[in-house]
Protein backbone atom coordinates (compact mmCIF):
# COMPACT_ATOMS: atom_id res chain seq x y z
CA UNK A 1 0.00 0.00 0.00
CA UNK A 2 1.32 3.33 -0.87
CA UNK A 3 0.17 6.95 0.03
CA UNK A 4 -0.08 8.79 -3.27
CA UNK A 5 -0.91 12.41 -3.33
CA UNK A 6 -2.71 13.31 -6.87
CA UNK A 7 -3.23 16.77 -7.79
CA UNK A 8 -5.58 17.58 -11.03
CA UNK A 9 -5.30 20.83 -12.76
CA UNK A 10 -7.80 23.11 -14.12
CA UNK A 11 -8.14 21.82 -18.02
CA UNK A 12 -8.85 18.07 -16.27
CA UNK A 13 -11.25 19.52 -13.99
CA UNK A 14 -13.17 21.28 -16.79
CA UNK A 15 -16.38 19.82 -16.96
CA UNK A 16 -18.83 17.71 -15.18
CA UNK A 17 -17.54 14.58 -17.12
CA UNK A 18 -14.55 15.12 -16.88
CA UNK A 19 -14.73 15.39 -12.97
CA UNK A 20 -16.30 12.15 -13.17
CA UNK A 21 -13.41 10.56 -14.69
CA UNK A 22 -11.33 12.57 -12.26
CA UNK A 23 -13.13 10.93 -9.60
CA UNK A 24 -12.75 7.12 -10.98
CA UNK A 25 -9.23 7.38 -12.10
CA UNK A 26 -8.70 8.06 -7.58
CA UNK A 27 -11.19 5.68 -6.74
CA UNK A 28 -9.61 2.81 -9.10
CA UNK A 29 -6.33 4.07 -7.35
CA UNK A 30 -8.17 3.32 -3.68
CA UNK A 31 -9.49 -0.03 -5.54
CA UNK A 32 -5.19 -1.17 -5.88
CA UNK A 33 -5.26 -0.89 -2.19
CA UNK A 34 -3.71 2.86 -1.71
CA UNK A 35 -4.00 5.74 0.31
CA UNK A 36 -5.11 9.04 -1.94
CA UNK A 37 -5.47 12.52 -1.33
CA UNK A 38 -6.35 14.07 -4.44
CA UNK A 39 -5.79 17.82 -4.63
CA UNK A 40 -7.84 20.10 -6.79
CA UNK A 41 -7.34 23.50 -9.36
CA UNK A 42 -10.59 25.44 -9.95
CA UNK A 43 -12.47 24.62 -13.46
CA UNK A 44 -10.66 25.68 -16.29
CA UNK A 45 -11.34 29.47 -16.46
CA UNK A 46 -12.00 30.07 -13.43
CA UNK A 47 -9.75 31.57 -11.67
CA UNK A 48 -9.56 34.19 -14.49
CA UNK A 49 -13.36 34.97 -14.60
CA UNK A 50 -13.24 35.30 -11.01
CA UNK A 51 -10.11 38.00 -11.33
CA UNK A 52 -11.85 39.72 -14.01
CA UNK A 53 -15.10 40.24 -11.97
CA UNK A 54 -13.06 41.52 -9.14
CA UNK A 55 -11.17 43.82 -11.49
CA UNK A 56 -14.41 45.18 -13.05
CA UNK A 57 -15.86 46.33 -9.70
CA UNK A 58 -12.39 47.67 -8.73
CA UNK A 59 -9.38 48.12 -10.93
CA UNK A 60 -7.15 48.05 -7.27
CA UNK A 61 -9.05 45.07 -5.64
CA UNK A 62 -7.97 44.43 -1.89
CA UNK A 63 -5.62 41.58 -1.82
CA UNK A 64 -7.65 39.91 1.51
CA UNK A 65 -10.86 40.13 -0.35
CA UNK A 66 -9.47 39.37 -3.44
CA UNK A 67 -8.06 35.97 -1.94
CA UNK A 68 -11.53 35.13 -0.18
CA UNK A 69 -13.22 35.34 -3.88
CA UNK A 70 -10.47 33.10 -5.55
CA UNK A 71 -10.06 30.85 -3.38
CA UNK A 72 -14.28 29.89 -3.95
CA UNK A 73 -12.96 28.36 -7.43
CA UNK A 74 -10.96 25.53 -5.76
CA UNK A 75 -14.21 25.09 -3.09
CA UNK A 76 -16.36 24.29 -5.98
CA UNK A 77 -14.32 21.90 -7.93
CA UNK A 78 -13.16 19.79 -3.92
CA UNK A 79 -17.23 19.25 -3.73
CA UNK A 80 -18.24 18.75 -6.68
CA UNK A 81 -15.62 15.70 -6.91
CA UNK A 82 -16.69 14.58 -3.67
CA UNK A 83 -20.50 14.46 -4.69
CA UNK A 84 -18.95 12.22 -7.95
CA UNK A 85 -17.06 10.35 -5.58
CA UNK A 86 -19.57 9.51 -3.48
CA UNK A 87 -22.35 8.28 -6.50
CA UNK A 88 -19.51 6.05 -7.32
CA UNK A 89 -19.98 4.56 -3.65
CA UNK A 90 -17.06 5.82 -2.43
CA UNK A 91 -16.17 6.98 0.95
CA UNK A 92 -14.96 10.57 0.47
CA UNK A 93 -14.56 13.73 2.73
CA UNK A 94 -13.45 17.07 1.21
CA UNK A 95 -11.46 19.93 3.00
CA UNK A 96 -10.86 23.63 1.73
CA UNK A 97 -7.27 24.92 2.84
CA UNK A 98 -8.06 25.83 6.69
CA UNK A 99 -9.72 22.55 6.73
CA UNK A 100 -6.61 20.72 5.79
CA UNK A 101 -4.32 22.66 8.38
CA UNK A 102 -2.41 24.38 5.49
CA UNK A 103 -1.00 27.75 7.13
CA UNK A 104 0.77 30.20 5.29
CA UNK A 105 2.55 34.18 5.83
CA UNK A 106 0.11 37.21 5.48
CA UNK A 107 1.37 38.07 2.04
CA UNK A 108 -2.33 37.42 0.06
CA UNK A 109 -2.12 36.85 -3.38
CA UNK A 110 1.44 35.31 -3.39
CA UNK A 111 1.34 33.44 0.05
CA UNK A 112 3.97 30.98 1.51
CA UNK A 113 2.80 27.80 3.07
CA UNK A 114 4.61 28.34 6.90
CA UNK A 115 3.16 24.55 7.74
CA UNK A 116 0.64 22.22 7.51
CA UNK A 117 -1.26 19.90 10.24
CA UNK A 118 -2.61 17.26 8.26
CA UNK A 119 -4.41 15.82 11.50
CA UNK A 120 -7.93 15.45 9.64
CA UNK A 121 -6.42 14.66 6.29
CA UNK A 122 -4.96 11.51 8.32
CA UNK A 123 -8.31 10.62 10.64
CA UNK A 124 -10.26 10.42 6.80
CA UNK A 125 -7.61 8.28 4.97
CA UNK A 126 -7.53 6.22 8.29
CA UNK A 127 -11.17 5.70 8.51
CA UNK A 128 -10.59 4.41 4.55
CA UNK A 129 -11.73 7.69 2.96
CA UNK A 130 -10.55 9.33 -0.35
CA UNK A 131 -9.76 12.74 0.85
CA UNK A 132 -9.63 16.03 -1.57
CA UNK A 133 -8.36 19.37 -0.61
CA UNK A 134 -8.87 22.64 -2.18
CA UNK A 135 -5.12 23.33 -4.20
CA UNK A 136 -3.98 26.78 -3.79
CA UNK A 137 -5.50 27.94 -0.91
CA UNK A 138 -4.48 28.17 2.76
CA UNK A 139 -5.43 30.31 6.13
CA UNK A 140 -2.89 32.77 7.44
CA UNK A 141 -2.52 33.45 11.51
CA UNK A 142 -5.93 35.74 11.52
CA UNK A 143 -7.59 32.41 10.24
CA UNK A 144 -7.92 34.28 6.72
CA UNK A 145 -8.15 33.23 3.59
CA UNK A 146 -5.08 33.10 1.37
CA UNK A 147 -3.93 32.31 -1.89
CA UNK A 148 -0.61 30.88 -3.10
CA UNK A 149 -0.13 32.68 -6.82
CA UNK A 150 -1.07 31.16 -9.82
CA UNK A 151 -0.47 27.38 -10.45
CA UNK A 152 -0.37 27.29 -6.66
CA UNK A 153 -2.57 24.33 -6.51
CA UNK A 154 0.85 22.24 -7.76
CA UNK A 155 2.58 23.27 -4.65
CA UNK A 156 -0.26 22.61 -2.49
CA UNK A 157 0.14 19.22 -3.67
CA UNK A 158 3.97 18.54 -3.24
CA UNK A 159 3.87 20.49 0.44
CA UNK A 160 1.10 17.82 1.22
CA UNK A 161 3.56 14.97 0.21
CA UNK A 162 5.64 16.30 2.35
CA UNK A 163 3.72 16.89 5.26
CA UNK A 164 2.01 13.50 4.80
CA UNK A 165 5.50 11.56 3.75
CA UNK A 166 3.67 10.50 0.51
CA UNK A 167 5.31 7.75 -1.41
CA UNK A 168 4.38 9.79 -5.01
CA UNK A 169 3.04 12.82 -5.93
CA UNK A 170 1.46 12.73 -9.35
CA UNK A 171 0.48 15.89 -11.18
CA UNK A 172 -2.28 15.26 -13.43
CA UNK A 173 -2.71 18.10 -16.84
CA UNK A 174 -3.65 18.30 -19.83
CA UNK A 175 -0.25 17.00 -21.71
CA UNK A 176 1.57 13.58 -21.33
CA UNK A 177 3.90 14.72 -19.00
CA UNK A 178 6.95 17.39 -19.33
CA UNK A 179 8.11 17.76 -23.02
CA UNK A 180 11.40 19.30 -24.78
CA UNK A 181 8.95 22.24 -25.22
CA UNK A 182 5.74 23.43 -25.27
CA UNK A 183 4.43 20.83 -27.52
CA UNK A 184 1.70 23.85 -27.94
CA UNK A 185 4.22 25.90 -29.43
CA UNK A 186 6.37 23.48 -31.33
CA UNK A 187 4.88 19.84 -32.91
CA UNK A 188 7.83 18.38 -32.71
CA UNK A 189 8.24 18.64 -28.99
CA UNK A 190 8.59 15.15 -27.55
CA UNK A 191 7.88 13.73 -23.77
CA UNK A 192 11.00 13.37 -21.65
CA UNK A 193 10.83 10.35 -19.60
CA UNK A 194 12.79 11.20 -16.49
CA UNK A 195 14.42 15.36 -15.84
CA UNK A 196 16.22 15.94 -12.58
CA UNK A 197 14.76 18.96 -10.28
CA UNK A 198 16.71 21.02 -11.38
CA UNK A 199 16.45 21.31 -15.21
CA UNK A 200 12.43 21.76 -14.04
CA UNK A 201 13.42 24.31 -11.58
CA UNK A 202 14.71 26.75 -14.56
CA UNK A 203 12.77 25.61 -17.11
CA UNK A 204 9.33 26.74 -14.68
CA UNK A 205 11.49 29.84 -13.88
CA UNK A 206 12.10 30.53 -17.17
CA UNK A 207 8.85 30.32 -18.72
CA UNK A 208 7.19 26.64 -18.96
CA UNK A 209 4.08 26.67 -17.01
CA UNK A 210 3.65 23.52 -16.60
CA UNK A 211 4.91 22.99 -13.07
CA UNK A 212 4.83 26.07 -10.61
CA UNK A 213 8.32 26.92 -9.50
CA UNK A 214 7.74 26.68 -5.71
CA UNK A 215 6.46 23.07 -6.00
CA UNK A 216 9.75 21.78 -8.11
CA UNK A 217 11.95 23.94 -5.27
CA UNK A 218 9.58 22.03 -2.30
CA UNK A 219 10.28 18.63 -4.20
CA UNK A 220 14.01 18.83 -4.53
CA UNK A 221 14.24 20.13 -1.31
CA UNK A 222 12.60 17.10 0.23
CA UNK A 223 13.18 14.22 -2.28
CA UNK A 224 9.56 13.81 -3.48
CA UNK A 225 9.04 11.77 -6.20
CA UNK A 226 7.19 13.45 -8.98
CA UNK A 227 5.16 11.89 -12.11
CA UNK A 228 3.91 14.09 -14.12
CA UNK A 229 0.98 12.83 -16.80
CA UNK A 230 -2.17 13.18 -18.24
CA UNK A 231 -5.05 12.83 -16.26
CA UNK A 232 -7.39 10.97 -18.97
CA UNK A 233 -4.80 8.64 -20.57
CA UNK A 234 -2.98 5.72 -19.17
CA UNK A 235 0.56 6.45 -20.47
CA UNK A 236 3.26 6.57 -18.35
CA UNK A 237 4.41 10.33 -18.09
CA UNK A 238 7.49 12.38 -16.61
CA UNK A 239 9.62 11.52 -13.34
CA UNK A 240 11.06 14.81 -11.68
CA UNK A 241 14.07 13.29 -9.94
CA UNK A 242 17.79 13.30 -9.01
CA UNK A 243 19.84 13.76 -11.42
CA UNK A 244 21.92 10.83 -12.74
CA UNK A 245 25.03 10.26 -14.83
CA UNK A 246 22.66 9.27 -17.76
CA UNK A 247 21.15 13.06 -17.63
CA UNK A 248 24.75 14.76 -18.41
CA UNK A 249 25.05 12.68 -22.23
CA UNK A 250 22.37 15.32 -23.39
CA UNK A 251 23.65 18.97 -23.34
CA UNK A 252 19.85 20.50 -23.61
CA UNK A 253 16.88 19.29 -21.74
CA UNK A 254 14.40 21.54 -22.93
CA UNK A 255 14.14 24.82 -24.78
CA UNK A 256 11.73 27.47 -22.95
CA UNK A 257 10.05 31.45 -23.39
CA UNK A 258 8.60 33.62 -21.17
CA UNK A 259 7.08 37.50 -22.36
CA UNK A 260 5.95 38.37 -19.22
CA UNK A 261 9.44 40.65 -18.71
CA UNK A 262 10.03 43.63 -19.93
CA UNK A 263 13.91 45.92 -20.02
CA UNK A 264 15.06 49.09 -18.49
CA UNK A 265 18.05 50.81 -19.49
CA UNK A 266 19.83 53.69 -18.50
CA UNK A 267 21.95 54.95 -21.24
CA UNK A 268 25.39 57.21 -20.51
CA UNK A 269 25.73 56.49 -16.35
CA UNK A 270 28.84 57.27 -15.01
CA UNK A 271 30.95 54.11 -14.74
CA UNK A 272 32.03 54.65 -10.37
CA UNK A 273 31.20 52.38 -7.20
CA UNK A 274 28.10 52.73 -6.01
CA UNK A 275 26.36 53.19 -9.55
CA UNK A 276 24.75 50.03 -10.01
CA UNK A 277 24.11 49.56 -6.18
CA UNK A 278 21.87 52.72 -6.23
CA UNK A 279 19.32 51.61 -8.95
CA UNK A 280 19.28 48.24 -8.27
CA UNK A 281 18.88 49.50 -4.37
CA UNK A 282 15.80 51.47 -5.78
CA UNK A 283 13.63 48.70 -7.51
CA UNK A 284 14.34 45.97 -4.96
CA UNK A 285 12.78 48.07 -1.96
CA UNK A 286 10.36 48.74 -4.19
CA UNK A 287 9.45 44.93 -3.78
CA UNK A 288 10.73 44.61 -7.31
CA UNK A 289 12.55 41.44 -8.42
CA UNK A 290 15.38 42.08 -11.30
CA UNK A 291 16.18 39.10 -13.20
CA UNK A 292 19.23 39.26 -15.91
CA UNK A 293 21.54 42.52 -15.53
CA UNK A 294 24.01 43.63 -17.63
CA UNK A 295 26.52 46.92 -17.58
CA UNK A 296 28.36 47.59 -20.71
CA UNK A 297 31.77 48.46 -20.27
CA UNK A 298 32.80 51.85 -20.63
CA UNK A 299 32.59 52.64 -24.41
CA UNK A 300 32.17 56.21 -24.03
CA UNK A 301 34.62 59.24 -23.76
CA UNK A 302 35.96 60.08 -20.33
CA UNK A 303 34.09 63.32 -19.32
CA UNK A 304 34.48 65.83 -17.21
CA UNK A 305 37.59 67.09 -15.06
CA UNK A 306 37.83 63.46 -13.20
CA UNK A 307 37.94 61.64 -16.41
CA UNK A 308 34.53 59.79 -15.15
CA UNK A 309 33.89 57.28 -18.02
CA UNK A 310 30.21 56.47 -18.66
CA UNK A 311 28.22 53.54 -19.46
CA UNK A 312 24.92 51.93 -20.35
CA UNK A 313 22.91 49.72 -17.54
CA UNK A 314 20.03 47.43 -18.57
CA UNK A 315 17.72 44.88 -16.54
CA UNK A 316 14.95 43.11 -16.78
CA UNK A 317 12.05 43.19 -14.31
CA UNK A 318 8.36 41.26 -14.45
CA UNK A 319 5.94 43.02 -17.24
CA UNK A 320 3.62 43.93 -14.15
CA UNK A 321 6.56 46.13 -12.35
CA UNK A 322 7.39 47.93 -15.71
CA UNK A 323 6.04 50.96 -15.46
CA UNK A 324 7.25 51.31 -12.25
CA UNK A 325 10.79 50.91 -12.92
CA UNK A 326 10.09 53.32 -15.14
CA UNK A 327 8.90 55.91 -13.34
CA UNK A 328 11.62 54.78 -10.32
CA UNK A 329 14.75 55.04 -12.90
CA UNK A 330 13.50 58.16 -14.33
CA UNK A 331 14.21 59.57 -10.68
CA UNK A 332 17.22 57.94 -9.83
CA UNK A 333 18.34 58.45 -13.76
CA UNK A 334 18.20 62.09 -12.87
CA UNK A 335 20.13 61.95 -9.38
CA UNK A 336 22.98 59.99 -10.81
CA UNK A 337 23.31 61.52 -14.50
CA UNK A 338 22.15 59.76 -16.93
CA UNK A 339 21.37 60.77 -20.36
CA UNK A 340 18.38 59.47 -21.32
CA UNK A 341 16.18 56.44 -19.57
CA UNK A 342 14.47 54.12 -22.71
CA UNK A 343 12.50 50.66 -21.92
CA UNK A 344 11.25 47.87 -24.25
CA UNK A 345 8.33 45.85 -23.18
CA UNK A 346 8.14 44.14 -26.63
CA UNK A 347 10.45 40.97 -25.52
CA UNK A 348 11.03 37.55 -25.22
CA UNK A 349 13.35 35.55 -22.98
CA UNK A 350 14.09 32.75 -24.78
CA UNK A 351 15.81 29.76 -23.02
CA UNK A 352 17.82 26.51 -23.28
CA UNK A 353 18.40 23.88 -20.03
CA UNK A 354 20.08 20.80 -19.48
CA UNK A 355 22.83 19.85 -16.74
CA UNK A 356 24.43 18.21 -19.12
CA UNK A 357 25.65 21.74 -20.51
CA UNK A 358 28.21 21.67 -17.74
CA UNK A 359 30.36 18.74 -19.82
CA UNK A 360 29.54 19.99 -23.42
CA UNK A 361 31.31 22.03 -25.34
CA UNK A 362 30.01 24.92 -28.22
CA UNK A 363 26.49 24.86 -26.58
CA UNK A 364 26.08 28.62 -26.44
CA UNK A 365 27.94 29.01 -29.72
CA UNK A 366 25.24 26.83 -31.53
CA UNK A 367 22.14 28.81 -29.66
CA UNK A 368 23.60 31.98 -31.58
CA UNK A 369 24.42 30.67 -34.44
CA UNK A 370 21.00 29.13 -34.44
CA UNK A 371 19.41 32.76 -33.53
CA UNK A 372 21.19 34.36 -35.77
CA UNK A 373 20.61 32.56 -39.23
CA UNK A 374 17.15 33.03 -38.48
CA UNK A 375 18.11 37.19 -38.08
CA UNK A 376 17.08 37.12 -34.58
CA UNK A 377 19.00 39.89 -32.68
CA UNK A 378 20.10 38.93 -29.39
CA UNK A 379 19.92 41.90 -26.89
CA UNK A 380 20.84 40.33 -23.24
CA UNK A 381 22.47 37.39 -22.28
CA UNK A 382 22.67 35.73 -19.02
CA UNK A 383 24.07 32.01 -18.75
CA UNK A 384 24.38 29.96 -15.37
CA UNK A 385 25.72 26.41 -15.55
CA UNK A 386 22.71 24.22 -16.60
CA UNK A 387 21.03 27.50 -18.45
CA UNK A 388 21.72 30.34 -21.35
CA UNK A 389 19.29 32.54 -21.87
CA UNK A 390 18.78 35.77 -24.24
CA UNK A 391 16.11 38.56 -24.85
CA UNK A 392 14.84 39.00 -28.43
CA UNK A 393 12.03 40.70 -30.23
CA UNK A 394 8.76 39.39 -29.09
CA UNK A 395 7.43 38.67 -32.86
CA UNK A 396 10.67 35.78 -32.75
CA UNK A 397 9.69 34.18 -29.41
CA UNK A 398 8.11 30.66 -30.89
CA UNK A 399 10.37 30.94 -34.22
CA UNK A 400 13.11 30.92 -32.34
CA UNK A 401 12.02 28.07 -30.00
CA UNK A 402 10.96 25.96 -32.53
CA UNK A 403 14.57 26.74 -34.39
CA UNK A 404 16.49 25.65 -31.42
CA UNK A 405 14.59 22.85 -30.71
CA UNK A 406 15.68 21.44 -34.57
CA UNK A 407 19.05 22.89 -33.98
CA UNK A 408 19.84 20.83 -30.71
CA UNK A 409 18.00 17.83 -31.99
CA UNK A 410 15.41 17.27 -29.27
CA UNK A 411 12.78 15.34 -31.32
CA UNK A 412 15.04 12.06 -31.42
CA UNK A 413 15.22 10.14 -28.02
CA UNK A 414 18.05 10.67 -26.15
P1 LIG B 1 -2.91 22.56 -15.25
O1 LIG B 1 -4.19 23.27 -15.54
O2 LIG B 1 -3.03 21.08 -15.31
O3 LIG B 1 -2.20 23.06 -14.02
P2 LIG B 1 -1.14 24.15 -16.91
O4 LIG B 1 -1.90 24.86 -17.98
O5 LIG B 1 -0.71 24.92 -15.71
O6 LIG B 1 -1.97 22.85 -16.51
O7 LIG B 1 0.16 23.47 -17.53
C1 LIG B 1 0.03 22.60 -18.64
C2 LIG B 1 0.43 23.34 -19.92
O8 LIG B 1 1.81 23.71 -19.83
C3 LIG B 1 0.36 22.50 -21.15
O9 LIG B 1 -0.95 22.53 -21.71
C4 LIG B 1 1.41 23.11 -22.07
O10 LIG B 1 0.86 23.93 -23.06
C5 LIG B 1 2.25 23.98 -21.14
N1 LIG B 1 3.69 23.73 -21.23
C6 LIG B 1 4.64 24.68 -21.34
N2 LIG B 1 5.86 24.14 -21.43
C7 LIG B 1 5.69 22.80 -21.38
C8 LIG B 1 6.59 21.70 -21.41
N3 LIG B 1 7.92 21.85 -21.53
N4 LIG B 1 6.08 20.45 -21.32
C9 LIG B 1 4.74 20.27 -21.20
N5 LIG B 1 3.84 21.27 -21.16
C10 LIG B 1 4.31 22.53 -21.25
N1 LIG C 1 -6.71 28.01 -9.92
C1 LIG C 1 -5.40 28.59 -9.72
C2 LIG C 1 -4.90 29.17 -11.03
O1 LIG C 1 -5.60 29.15 -12.03
C3 LIG C 1 -4.42 27.63 -9.14
C4 LIG C 1 -4.06 26.44 -10.01
O2 LIG C 1 -4.78 26.13 -10.96
O3 LIG C 1 -3.03 25.81 -9.72
O4 LIG C 1 -3.82 29.70 -11.08
MG1 LIG D 1 -0.81 24.63 -13.61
Amino acid sequence: MARIIQKYGGSSVANLELIKGVARRAVASKNEGHEVVVVLSAMRGETDRLMSMARGLNPDPMPRELDNLLATGEQVSIALFALACQSLGEKVKSFTGLQAGIKTDDDHGRARIIEITPTRIKTELAKGRVVAVAGFQGFNRLGDLTTLGRGGSDTTAVALAVALKADLCEIYTDVEGIFTTDPRVCEKARKINKISYEEMLELASLGSKVMEIRSVELGMNYGIKIHVRHAHAQSQGTYICEEDTDMEKTPVRGVTFSVNEARVTLLKVPDQPGVAAKILGLVSKAGIVVDMIIQNQSVYHPVGEAGTSLTDFSFTVPILDYPKAMELMKEAGREIGAEKIVGDDNIAKISIVGVGMRNHAGVAALMFQTLAKEGINLSLISTSEIKISCIIEKKYAELAVRALHDAFKLEIPS
